[in-house]
């Protein structure tokens, strides 16, 4: 196979090296894992047994239909036992279990998928209407294959030839994408998706390189196709030849070098050249993101993205969260971060995290009934959460982020509602923090534009510099066809940070940037020469912020930055930003 290159975007660095795995939607709604070769038989009798299971369900339906039931009914069954009893169901999912050393849910899927895409094909309307009936057989046989999942084995993401395995998928949703903390995939390449997206942010969050918005991968590799993926370029390489694939071996091995150097710095104290101490927080998903928050020397958490508590959830017929359970999930975050501070942010949802993913969504989800107006649009929905946090808050240190506040009501409406959770909760004798800071995210230009209105009502700011860019520019941070349009150091965003933080300061009340740009080491002098104190981001990434942050001088930094604010040219901004970097 001759070897070819597709550029995409970079997402989440580091180079990934394995065999391609081709993930169709269906595929990514069941757990996939692979199966070590010792335990491949007793796969292959699990799905045995569903089927039979399933067989033996179907013929007992048979037997007791009514006398009265109409013929159809009978005739459908044994269309279902037909299809059951094919060998396209019956044995070529279990080849696949052997070969690919899939678990039977995965194999099961990726069989269906391939029947499906050859229906897809036939002209005959009746025969091409069959499909639904084998989707329907394949449902039947995953829901008793789900009831007997079984753990993942230690073995997980090495197969025989031990390649590491690299998802290949058209798209995969934040909330997939938060699946795979699990499995051991070693990358992941999309054929959409923005650098922003939450996809994005998760793969980052995971430390796995990762791609997006390849167009076409998805058609062009082939499952088991040999895949090198540089995260850090947003390139992949299909079919490397040996040479290509030795070097890029090499630079895997140098990479991993440089971060174990890095992580000796991890009890350095974070302070400038000039003696500035620097918080240094972490972006969390969920409470079993703490252990790496602390490994890399976070002092707290700056974000804690609630709302992944709850998606994935309506789809697969569970219910949201309980307050019991929320409950559980921040104090086990409190408890985790070990006294230091943890701002949790109440539910986010909307745009490209749908709590529903079944429901028709609005045309622009992201102008729409997103985080604090869904919240204050499902009032009860929002007491549960803010009466799990405050509970919570009687273990430790927590801060409360409320996101996408623009109006001036919606402040109020808010902090009213956190008051009617407190006496909830003091009725009913549960005990909570007495006060919690309560801070605002400036995610909105408006909000940007009227700080005051926000600093006059609210503890602390954290600006959301991803949804800044995306609402100040006008371009979908999910959407790579303006992906090139989406630039942190537009004089807009620079002057709309700027503003926030002089504004914080000025008032005297925190500020942090919690968005990506606080990450982003090309950013980080920029960032501290503007006054920025407090930064907060994906934990993989702490330790080189805090190497440039150890090598950074604010008072020389500061005249050079002061200067960059007044250009209006994009190409000096550019240049002074990257100048920075010599100081
Ligand atoms: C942001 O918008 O910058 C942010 C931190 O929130 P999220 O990425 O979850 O929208
Ligand atoms: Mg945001």
């Amino acid at each position: 196979m001759t070897s070819f290159t597709l550029h995409g975007i970079p997402v989440s660095r580091g180079i990934a090296i394995g065999r391609a795995h081709l993930l169709t939607p269906a595929a990514l709604d069941v757990k996939h894992y692979l199966i070590p070769q010792e335990q491949v038989e007793a796969e292959v009798a699990r799905l045995q047994n569903a089927i039979a299971t399933v067989h033996k369900g179907l013929q007992t339906l048979w037997t007791d239909l009514p006398k009265d039931a109409p013929t159809e009914l009978g005739a459908f069954i044994d269309v279902h036992v037909l299809i059951l009893s094919d060998p396209m169901i019956s044995e070529e999912p279990l080849d696949i279990i052997r070969t690919r050393h899939y678990n039977a849910e995965w194999a099961l899927v990726t069989q269906i998928d391939e029947l499906s895409a050859q229906f897809d094909e036939i002209e005959d309307i009746y025969l091409r209407e069959r499909k639904a009936d084998i989707q329907q057989v394949a449902e039947r046989v995953l829901k008793v294959l789900t009831g007997s999942a079984q753990s993942f084995p230690k073995s997980v993401g090495l197969d025989e030839t031990n390649a590491q395995m690299i998802v290949v998928a058209h798209d995969i949703s934040p909330s997939d994408m938060l699946q795979f903390r699990d499995r051991s995939f070693s990358g992941f390449i999309t054929d959409v998706g923005g650098q922003n997206s939450h996809t994005a942010i998760v793969a980052r969050s995971l430390d796995i390189p990762a791609a997006v918005g390849l167009s076409n991968a998805s058609s062009l590799i082939e499952q088991d196709d040999w895949v090198i993926i540089d995260g850090d370029a947003g390139v992949v390489i299909v079919a490397p030849s040996s040479l290509v694939l030795e070097q890029y071996r090499e630079r895997q091995i140098s990479m991993l070098r440089a971060r174990k150097k890095l992580s000796k710095l991890k009890k350095t104290p974070s302070v400038t050249m000039d003696g500035t101490p620097i918080s240094l927080l972490a972006n969390i998903e969920l409470p079993d993101d703490c252990p790496a928050a602390l490994e890399a020397g976070a002092h707290g958490v700056g974000l804690f993205r609630s709302e992944f508590l709850f998606m994935g959830r309506i789809g697969q017929g569970n219910k949201l969260p309980s307050e019991d359970e929320q409950f559980e999930a921040y104090r086990k975050a409190i408890l985790g971060m070990k006294g230091r501070p943890v701002t949790i942010r109440t539910l986010d949802s909307g745009a490209d995290k749908p709590l529903d993913t079944t429901e028709h969504t609005a045309l622009n989800p992201a102008l729409g009934l997103r985080a604090i107006r869904f919240c204050l649009a499902e009032p009860q929905l929002f007491l549960t959460q803010l009466r799990a946090i405050l509970r919570a808050s009687a273990y430790g240190p927590v801060h409360l982020l409320i996101p996408m506040m623009a109006h001036a009501f919606e402040i109020d409406q808010t902090l009213a509602m956190i008051e009617q959770a407190k006496a909830q909760l003091r009725e009913a004798n549960k005990k909570f923090a007495p006060s919690i800071p309560i801070g605002a995210m400036i995610e909105i230009p408006a909000a940007a534009l009227a700080l005051p209105m926000f600093i006059k009502r609210v503890d602390f700011l954290s600006i959301g510099t991803n949804d800044l860019i995306q609402y100040t520019l006008a371009i979908d941070r999910v959407d790579h066809e303006v992906a090139h349009l989406y630039n942190p150091l537009h004089p807009a965003i620079l002057q709309l940070i700027s503003m926030t933080i002089n504004a914080g300061k000025k008032a005297g009340i925190p500020v942090a940037v919690c968005g990506e740009m606080a990450g982003d080491t090309k950013l980080t002098r920029l960032l501290l020469g503007m006054g920025l104190r407090a930064f907060s981001m994906y934990p993989a990434q702490l330790l080189s912020v805090k190497q440039e942050i150890l090598n950074s001088d604010i008072t020389l930094i500061e005249p050079q930055v002061k200067r960059i604010l007044k250009s209006v040219e994009p190409t000096n901004i550019t240049l002074g930003v990257e100048r920075l970097r010599s100081f």
